[in-house]
């Protein structure tokens, strides 16, 4: 794909047009580019130091390319007088580690940024937090201090914090990885019915079974490119290139 400009169809809510990011002398991203649809679940596979985590952290400008350039719903981040703030409250993101508040409960962890950053007032952030509490299945927790949880409930809660700023899209880098094996079970189920519901999601994960069904699309990537991408039962189930059949061997 050679294209740099914005197809200006804003149902290609996350477009990549050749990311290239170094760190140093050694570069990790060797050129991606692909586009994400409005509603779309892609899972992002591959093995460890391929570049997964920066290729997520680049889509919020958290890492600064080094080569490329990224729109988010048709807004360039990468532009300089990009305004990425605002660019950023469309984009929920979850990571390995929860990362909450740890002094505040878990409804404030939801609360405080709609507050603060989207001028919410404090009811109507409450009832919104509410609602997303009630979606990973803790509605009734909401008075609980991060420290008085599950990690697996402390994610919920990171992705219920996350909904909380109404994001157009969501990012997972490796939501379950930190968890002991009894917990994922539940955080995977948040995360499929969040798909189902129709929310656009990119989600670095090592969790085939999950990519396999509530994917639509699989890319997998090795050394910092995408080495191949389809539809799961593709990538996955019948992987054209040797380079992703070492990987599935190792993690299947
Ligand atoms: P993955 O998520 O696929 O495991 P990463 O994107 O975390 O891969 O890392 C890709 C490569 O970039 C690795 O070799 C890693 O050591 C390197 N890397 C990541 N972040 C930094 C950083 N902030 N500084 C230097 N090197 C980094
Ligand atoms: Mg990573």
């Amino acid at each position: 794909m050679t294209q740099t400009i914005p197809t200006g169809n804003r149902d290609d809510e996350i477009q990549i047009y050749d990311l290239h990011k170094s760190f140093g002398q050694i570069e990790v991203l060797k050129g991606i580019s692909t586009i994400v649809r409005r509603g779309e679940v892609v899972c992002v596979i591959g093995p460890s130091g391929s570049g997964k985590s920066t290729l997520l952290r680049c889509v919020n400008l958290l890492e600064q390319p080094t080569q490329g350039r990224i729109f988010i719903l048709n807004d360039e981040i990468t532009d300089l007088d990009a305004d990425v703030d605002e660019i950023r409250t469309k984009m929920g993101m979850v990571f390995q580690q929860f990362n909450l508040f740890p002094h505040l409960t878990a409804m404030q962890n939801c609360t405080i940024a709609p507050i603060r950053v989207l001028k919410k007032d404090k009811a109507e952030a409450e009832g919104n937090a509410q609602a997303n509490l009630d979606k990973v299945g803790l509605g009734d927790r909401g008075d609980a201090y991060p420290a008085q949880l599950s990690g697996g409930q402390q994610q919920r809660v990171a992705i219920a914090r996350a909904l909380s700023m109404d994001p157009e899209l969501m990012l997972f880098d490796e939501p379950t990885s930190a968890l002991d094996p009894e917990l994922v079970g539940d955080v995977l189920s948040v995360m499929r019915d969040l798909a189902k519901s129709g929310m656009t999601m990119m989600v670095v994960t090592h969790e085939m079974a999950f990519a396999r069904e509530v994917a639509d699309r699989v890319i997998f990537m090795d050394g910092g490119v995408i080495v191949e991408e389809g539809p799961p039962d593709e990538v996955i189930g019948n992987p054209q290139h040797e380079r992703t059949r070492t990987f599935l061997r190792r993690v299947l």
